[in-house]
């Protein structure tokens, strides 16, 4: 077996710490073992100190030697991709096609903030008072917080770190307990890109640790992105301190699909939006709507379909679903599938838990003829669990759709452009997918939902600068 000791990164240096934490691969578990220490108050004060000692001379470094850094460290993940998706797939059981491909997604997201630093546009205005100027300029917020979840393990640090730098801020991220041998990498490769020491710390662990950050009076801003309840908790201790804050959270996300929809190919949209990457995508679609008219034929494809994905070792190219990441999601899942197998009215059609898969295996399971106010309905299940629910029209479809305190992502599948353009502007969401899964978002577009699934500004594309950069506002009269 493999076994990884990890320490926390601070001001370009390795800074070790009793194990605290574990973590196996979650396909076999004599494979790779993790172990992490956790950051407790003092090493987060040594970590916030680093990055706000580097921070005046990291912004005025200048934007050509940022964008240089950035497009360096983009080199540097496609040129180590393959021993990158490998980690990822060991670390936390995401197959090793979905590895690469996010992999990929994080190189180009350092990519697209290397041109970003050079668009760093302010504004100039006439003022009302004669003779006066008024200059509006985007400065740096300062040094950011960043707390990232498990199942995006390089694309989310990369949206959130690379967009920190280009705008010229300084970082102390916590990566998951879960996937913290890949963000050690990742650490390793934004150093030899060229970005000076202590523009960014890692320090790991688990909840104490971000608590710790969260609540740390040297951090100006807090980026996170995890569950629900952790967001939570983040906004709270930001408001406490009153600095900005962005929470991207979970999602309970729907498709519909019309009777006048391309059947096998919403079949095939809604077999990736729901299991693919064994459902842990909080893009994830665990509720699909289909009109009466086709939802015979359509469960019976779709059932078909789920039998012949194949769950096995991430490592495995003929896998189409991987383990969940944890024994701890395991039990999760396990639980909340049982709640559904004994809710009158749904009928099991494939998976459960009747059978356990060993290791932290977890059968793709497709539930029909659910209802609106079924656990399933309201609550994420973050794993390759999703139910059919029937319906006679569109509207009944939407209503269903929109019955739901979340609103991440929405699809619908349809050949009418009257539903399309309807769907656009009343499905509660923040991204909607008309004839695509509704996982599988852009890297250059901004993310993001609407309800308890976002708080705050959008991640991504251009739109990172609204949170990563404060406005200034100049009178200046000659
Ligand atoms: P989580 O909330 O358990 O953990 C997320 C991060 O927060 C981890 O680094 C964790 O150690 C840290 N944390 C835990 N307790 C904390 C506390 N009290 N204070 C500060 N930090 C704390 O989430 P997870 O299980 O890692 O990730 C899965 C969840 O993330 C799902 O709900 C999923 O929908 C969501 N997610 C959302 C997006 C998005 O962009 N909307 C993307 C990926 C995942």
């Amino acid at each position: 077996m493999q076994v990884i000791n990890l320490s926390h990164h601070i001001g370009g240096q390795v800074v070790e710490g009793a194990a605290a934490l574990e973590q196996h691969n979650p396909s076999k578990d004599n494979d790779l073992k993790v172990t992490l220490p956790s950051a407790y108050a003092a090493v987060v004060d040594s970590a916030v100190a680093s990055a706000t000692a580097a921070f005046g001379k990291f912004r005025d470094q200048g934007i050509e030697s940022r964008s240089d850094a950035l497009a360096k460290i983009q080199q540097l993940i496609m040129a180590n991709s393959e021993e990158l998706s490998v980690l990822i797939a060991r670390e936390t059981g995401k197959t090793l096609g979905d590895a690469r491909g996010e992999v990929g997604r994080a190189a180009r997201i350092f990519g697209f903030f290397s041109g970003e630093c050079l668009r760093i546009v302010g504004e100039r205005l006439e003022s009302t008072r004669n003779g006066a100027m008024v200059e509006i300029e985007y400065a740096p917020v300062g040094v950011v917080g960043q707390i990232t979840p498990w199942n995006f393990p390089i694309a989310i640090p990369a949206w959130k770190i690379a967009p920190a730098l280009a705008f010229g801020n300084t970082v102390v991220w916590k990566p998951s307990e879960i996937s913290s041998a890949t963000a050690a990498r990742l650490m390793e490769l934004i150093h030899e890109g060229g970005i000076i020491p202590g523009a960014v710390n890692m320090v790991l662990g688990g909840g104490e640790t971000g608590a710790a950050m969260c609540e740390h009076s040297g951090i100006d801003a807090l980026s996170f992105t995890g569950s629900v309840a952790t967001g939570k908790k983040v906004r709270m201790a930001a408001a406490e301190r009153g600095i900005p804050v962005q929470t991207e959270m979970g999602g309970v996300n729907a498709m519909i699909v019309l009777e006048d929809a391309d059947l096998e190919g919403a079949v095939d949209l809604a077999l990736n939006g729901a299991f693919l990457a064994a459902g842990q995508r909080c893009t994830a679609c665990s509720r699909i709507i289909v009109q009466d008219s086709i939802a015979d034929k359509f469960a019976a494809r779709l059932a078909e379909k789920v039998a012949a994905l194949k769950v096995g070792d991430a490592t495995d190219p003929s896998t189409h679903i991987g383990p969940l990441a944890s024994p701890k999601q395991k039990a999760l899942i396990t639980e909340q599938t049982a709640v559904m197998e004994n809710t009158p009215g749904a009928k099991l059609v494939f998976g459960g838990t009747k059978d356990p898969l060993p290791a932290c295996f977890f059968p793709p399971t497709l539930f029909d003829h659910a209802k609106a106010d079924d656990p399933i309905a309201q609550e994420e299940i973050f794993g390759p669990v999703a139910a059919m629910f029937r319906v006679p029209d569109y509207e009944t479809g939407l209503a269903m759709l929109n019955d739901s305190k979340y609103g991440l992502s929405s699809g619908l599948c349809t050949t009418s452009l009257k539903y399309a353009e309807h769907f656009k502007r009343y499905a509660k969401a923040g991204m909607m997918m008309i004839n695509l899964p509704t996982a599988g978002i852009d890297y250059h577009v901004p993310f993001g939902g609407v309800g308890a699934s976002s708080y705050g500004a959008r991640e991504q594309g251009r739109a990172a600068k609204q949170f990563y950069t404060v406005m200034k506002t100049t009178y200046l009269k000659g």
